[in-house]
C-alpha cells in the first residue's frame, strides 16, 4: 500500500529499541530523529511532522513507563496514539438528512477517482439498505456521464443524467433537478459527481460552489488521490478555500507511491478523512477508521477490519455446521474443506487477507509473490472428485487419483499431496476440537 515504506522505516526504528531496559535521553533523541526522517521520506507535510515528533518526544520523556510494557512497546504505543490523533481520532460517520434525501456532493481533481468512488459509495450505501441515486453533474469531460452510467450499472444504482442532445448543459440545473427526481422516486441518498480539472482553476471552483449553493448538500466530500504526494495537501487547501468540504475521501491507497501526504490532510485542513478507497473493485472501499489505519501503518494488523469482513463473507450457519462436524471424528470432509476455502476466498485475495494480520509486514515480499493460483489448483482438484470421494477421502485409491489428476489438469503427485495434507489438517483440527476450542476455519494448506 501507499504506507509500505513508512511502515518499514518505523519498524526499523522500533527494532533498534528492542531489548533496552530503559530509554536514555540519547535513545529518545535518536528515535525521534528516525521517526522524523521516516515521516518526511513518506511525504508527510513538514508542519505535521514537527508537531508529531514533538509530541512523541515529550511523551516519551515524561510518561511513566508502565510496568506492563517495555520501553520499545511504550514508544510504539505512543506513536500509535499520536498517529491516531493526526488521522483525526474518532471515526467520522456520514451525516444523514433529518428529512428528505441526504445530498452528498463529490469534488476533486480530474483523475482523483471521483466517478469510481461515487459508484463505490453508492454500493456501500445500498448494502446498508439505503436507496441511493447517482447524479452526473460532470458535463465537462467527454464521456464522464457515460462512465458514471457504466459504474452505476456495476453497482446496481440508477444514474440521473441529462439526456444527450437536449441542451441541458448546465451542471447546476442538472444537480437541482436531480434532487426533485430523488424526492419523486423516493431515493434517500443523492450522490452528485461534479467536474474535475487537471489542476485547480477558478472556473472549476466557481462551478462547484454554484452546485453547492443550489443543492445545499449535507456532506461535501473532497476526493483525493493518495498517490499524488505533497500536491494532495495543496489541492485540499485550494478546495477548502474555494468550495469548502466536510470530509475527505482518500483513493488509490493500494498504490505504491509514498502516501504520507494523505496523512497530513486532516491536520492541515482540519477536515476528517471519512472513507478510503483501495482498488479497482467496487468493494475496495470502506469507512476510514483512524485507529485501524494507525495499527496498519505500525503493522499491528488490522484485526477489526478482518473480523468485520469475515463476518460479512462467512455464512455463519455453514460455519456452525462445519464446526459441529469437526467435533465428530472423521466428520469433516473434503467437501466441507472446499466450501470453507470458497468462503475464505470471498474475503478477497490471500495476499490482502494476510496483509491485515499482525506481524505480517516482515513477510511482505513473500506475500507479494504468493501465487493465488495455488488455491485455484486445490479447488480444481477437489472439484474433480466425485461427491463420494469428497465425503470419504479414504476411498481415493491409485486409479481414482489418476482420474482426478487428469480431470483437474494436475499431476498425481499434486493430488497425493492435497489428500495427505487434508488428513493431516483434519487430525490437527480434531485434536483442537477435542481440546475445547473449535476453530472457525481450517488451516489453509501450504
Ligand atoms: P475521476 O476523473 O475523478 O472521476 O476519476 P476516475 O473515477 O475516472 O478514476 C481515474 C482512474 O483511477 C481510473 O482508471 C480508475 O480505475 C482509477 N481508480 C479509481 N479509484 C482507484 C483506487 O482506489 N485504486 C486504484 N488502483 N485505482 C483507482
Amino acid at each position: 500500500t501507499v504506507f509500505a515504506t513508512l511502515s518499514d522505516r518505523l519498524a526499523d526504528t522500533f527494532k533498534n529499541l528492542r531489548g533496552k531496559g530503559r530509554l536514555s535521553e540519547a535513545d529518545i533523541d535518536a528515535t525521534a530523529r528516525e521517526i522524523r526522517i521516516a515521516l518526511l521520506e513518506a511525504d508527510v507535510a513538514l508542519p505535521v511532522v514537527k508537531e508529531f515528533v514533538g509530541a512523541v518526544k515529550e511523551r516519551a520523556r515524561s510518561e511513566e513507563v508502565s510496568g506492563a510494557l517495555n520501553p520499545a512497546q511504550q514508544i510504539i504505543k505512543i506513536v500509535h496514539e499520536e498517529l491516531v490523533t493526526i488521522l483525526g481520532g474518532e471515526t467520522r460517520r456520514l451525516r444523514y438528512a433529518k428529512s428528505g434525501p441526504t445530498v452528498i456532493m463529490l469534488a476533486g481533481l480530474q483523475g482523483a477517482g471521483k466517478t469510481t468512488l461515487a459508484a463505490k459509495l453508492a454500493l456501500w450505501l445500498k448494502e446498508q439498505d439505503k436507496t441511493p441515486m447517482l447524479v452526473a453533474a460532470d458535463l465537462q469531460r467527454p464521456n464522464a456521464v457515460q462512465q458514471l452510467q457504466v459504474n452505476g450499472e456495476r453497482a446496481g444504482v440508477p444514474v440521473f443524467a441529462p439526456s444527450p442532445g437536449n441542451g441541458t448543459g448546465d451542471p447546476v440545473e442538472v444537480a437541482r433537478a436531480s434532487i426533485e427526481e430523488a424526492r419523486r422516486k423516493l431515493h434517500d441518498v443523492v450522490i452528485i459527481d461534479t467536474a474535475g480539472r487537471l489542476g485547480v482553476d477558478q472556473t472549476l471552483m466557481q462551478q462547484a460552489a454554484d452546485i453547492r449553493d443550489a443543492v445545499q448538500p449535507d456532506e461535501v466530500l473532497f476526493v483525493v488521490d493518495a498517490m499524488i504526494g505533497q500536491d494532495a495537501v495543496t489541492t485540499a487547501q485550494a478546495f477548502l478555500d474555494g468550495v469548502g468540504f466536510d470530509g475527505v475521501v482518500l483513493t488509490k491507497l493500494d498504490g505504491d507511491a509514498r502516501g504520507g501526504a494523505a496523512l497530513s490532510i486532516r491536520s492541515i485542513t482540519g477536515k476528517p478523512v471519512m472513507f478510503a478507497s483501495s482498488g479497482e473493485k467496487m468493494t475496495d472501499f470502506d469507512t476510514f477508521h483512524p485507529d485501524r489505519m494507525a495499527s496498519r501503518i505500525l503493522d499491528m494488523g488490522d484485526m477489526l477490519t478482518l473480523i468485520e469482513q469475515a463476518e460479512k463473507a462467512f455464512d455463519s450457519e455453514q460455519s456452525m455446521k462445519a464446526a459441529e462436524k469437526l467435533a465428530t471424528k472423521g466428520g469433516f470432509t473434503l467437501e466441507d474443506f472446499l466450501q470453507q476455502m470458497m468462503q475464505i476466498r470471498k474475503l478477497g485475495s490471500m495476499t490482502k487477507i494476510m496483509g491485515m494480520l499482525p506481524g505480517m509486514g516482515q513477510f511482505r515480499d513473500q506475500l507479494e509473490n504468493f501465487d493465488e493460483r495455488e488455491i485455484d489448483r486445490i479447488q480444481a482438484i477437489i472439484q474433480s472428485m466425485t461427491p463420494a470421494e469428497r465425503e470419504n477421502p479414504k476411498i481415493i485409491d491409485g486409479s481414482r487419483r489418476a482420474r482426478i489428476a487428469k480431470g483437474s489438469g494436475r499431476q498425481v503427485s499434486d493430488v497425493n499431496q492435497l489428500v495427505d495434507r487434508f488428513f493431516e489438517a483434519r487430525k490437527m483440527m480434531e485434536s483442537m476440537a477435542r481440546g475445547g476450542g473449535v476453530p472457525g476455519m481450517p488451516g489453509m494448506p501450504g
